[in-house]
């Protein structure tokens, strides 16, 4: 390829000036940055004016690396580490060459490079920045874990005694250009690593009969990623005990650990336990991240009317019982979470009763409950509201006890936030009945009750629109007209399960005096008038709204609320 120029193309196509190209050159001395990284940084060009003008001007193919599936062995033929020096990826290889996607075809020195290293003539794609960077993530995910695994496996061939139970590296920081780690460190790593990029809340290491199979529960559901080899399983497991700081000679006994890393800057809560099986110990480590994905407001997924009436309950309530409800895995506690990080502020007292203690959150108060030791929600509620309390989070509301406390709290002037598990706003009353609540104490405290529900979202790499039938539209109440839903396909980014993250489906009731007075008479039929006279949407108008916009299918919704 003869030597072009990327500055005087994009003049000669009108994309940049004279004056821009200086600027963007001098700048480019500084940083040391490409051309076109300094081009796009200071706002110049687009990236797509980028990819255009080289597909034009030196005629290399963009690859949409996004609906292209990019073969396992391609991590062999190029290793991770160039792969990200040079942001490019392997598409495809053939005896003498090698389909290379860039984001910066023109980086001559990448293509000599990798020539040499592979070997073969190197075919030049283009491809976006994300995309890349994503793919590579993909390609390269287990390929730390398997070299590990070959490198424990022949470790295990050179020892007499068939054990690598030496470890006691005690280097935490996930850094997967580590090379000369021990071979079991580096294994525990890249699986925690993995599980962070896979955003998995937990790991599950379990010994089986002739293996060691690691799963992770990712957007809520468990995983396959790896299986290690039987012989490797003591390395494995005691490096972890190690890491949670156990004791590694107990094996028949359940222990609980933890443990902090690093990976990719981001400081990651490790909760380890262990559980003796039949065919050894088996580990869950529990994720915890400081920033979880759902606990914010922001992050929470509330849109139109939910997101106003939300944030007009969390921003002008002082005192009352404010409730999240819904069943387990719902995401009430992060919305709960959310309340709270919007909440917290160096004027008020914010005291966070919870079982268990989730993520560590800077300028308040959490306190972990522990039955055992006599901590129970009811009796460090009292000790509580002996310290001057502005606002008390409850991690839930399990028993009359609780409930009466924290009703009678708010209506002496606290703000009140909990959780209750059950199905919708209505049946939350129910329940504080049930468990012996006097139904004026209700009446008094509640402000609002917020019901939720996490969906799936389809999966942006392999979403498609078709048209719903009329039974998938009358589950959304709709009965005529022409819609176009949405699926995911399924591809390798999601597991093929057509779903790649999360998020929440609310209905809000906003607790008015006819509301209280009906709670107060105990009468379901004046309830149920009640509400409707205010501007309560039931959960399902939040749900087909999500559908029509393409963030979740029909399908998903009638998983998650049952037809
Ligand atoms: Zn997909």
């Amino acid at each position: 390829m003869a030597y072009v120029r990327l500055g005087d193309m994009l003049i000669k196509n009108k994309v940049i000036t004279h004056e821009q190209l200086d600027e963007a050159l001098s700048l480019q001395k500084d940083s040391g940055e490409r051309l076109g990284t300094v081009l796009q940084k200071h706002g110049f060009i687009t990236e797509k004016q980028l990819i255009d003008t080289l597909m034009n001007q030196i005629g290399v193919e963009f690859i949409d690396l996004n609906s292209y599936s990019i073969p396992a062995e391609m991590a062999q033929i190029l290793p991770k580490n160039i792969a990200k020096k040079y942001s490019v990826v392997p598409v495809k290889a053939a005896r003498a060459e090698v389909w290379l996607a860039m984001t910066d075809p023109l980086n001559f020195m990448a293509i000599e490079e990798i020539t040499a290293l592979t070997k073969r003539r190197v075919i030049p794609m283009i491809a976006t920045m994300s995309a890349v960077e994503r793919t590579v993530q993909n390609l390269y995910s287990n390929q730390g874990a398997i070299r590990a695994i070959q490198d424990m496996q022949k470790d295990l061939l050179g020892s007499q005694y068939g054990s690598v139970n030496t470890v006691t590296n005690q280097n935490l920081m996930v850094d997967e250009d580590e090379t000369d780690a021990a071979p079991a460190i580096r294994l525990v790593n890249s699986i925690i690593e993995r599980a962070c990029t896979e955003k998995a809340s937990d790991i599950h290491i379990e010994p089986e009969f002739e293996r060691l199979i690691v799963r992770m529960r990712i957007d809520g559901t468990l995983r396959h990623i790896i299986t290690v080899p039987k012989e490797l399983q003591s390395s494995v497991i005691s490096r972890i005990k190690i890491m949670a700081k156990m004791d590694i000679a107990k094996k028949s006994v359940p222990q609980d650990g933890g443990a902090n890393v690093t990976v990719y800057q981001e400081t990651i809560d490790l909760r380890i336990s262990t559980l003796p099986t039949i065919h050894g110990e088996k580990i869950v480590i529990r994720l915890l991240r400081k920033t979880p994905e759902l606990a914010t407001i922001d992050g929470l997924g509330l849109s139109g009317d939910n997101a106003i009436m939300f944030s007009n309950i969390v921003e002008h309530s002082t005192e009352g019982v404010i409730l999240m409800v819904g069943p387990t895995g719902s995401g009430k506690t992060s919305t709960l979470y959310a309340i709270i990080d919007k909440l917290k502020r160096d004027e008020i007292n914010l005291v966070s009763l919870e079982d268990p203690v989730e993520y560590h959150i800077n300028g308040i108060c959490q306190v972990q409950i522990n039955e055992k030791i006599g901590l129970s929600f009811a009796s460090v509620l009292r000790s509580v509201l002996r310290q001057d309390p502005d606002i008390i989070a409850v991690g839930e509301i399990r028993d009359g006890e609780t409930a009466e406390i924290a009703m009678r709290a708010a209506m002496t002037g606290h703000l009140v936030l909990s959780t209750v598990h059950t199905n919708n706003a209505v049946s939350s009353i129910d329940r504080l009945i049930d468990i012996g609540v006097e139904p004026y104490l209700i009446a008094g405290a509640l402000k609002a009750i917020v019901s939720q529900r996490l969906l799936r979202r389809i999966c942006p790499h392999c979403k498609k629109p078709y048209t719903p039938t009329k039974e998938e539209m009358a589950l959304m109440g709709i009965y005529e007209g022409e819609y176009q839903f949405y699926k995911g396909a399924g591809c390798s980014e999601c597991f093929n399960t057509g779903y790649r993250g999360r998020i929440g489906a609310f209905e809000i009731l906003t607790v008015t005096s006819e509301i209280r007075r009906a709670i107060h008479s105990k009468s379901l039929k004046e309830l149920e008038n009640a509400i409707k006279n205010t501007n309560f949407k039931p959960i399902i108008e939040n749900c087909k709204e999500l559908v029509l916009n393409g963030i979740t299918s029909v399908e998903e919704v009638q998983r998650v609320l049952g037809s």
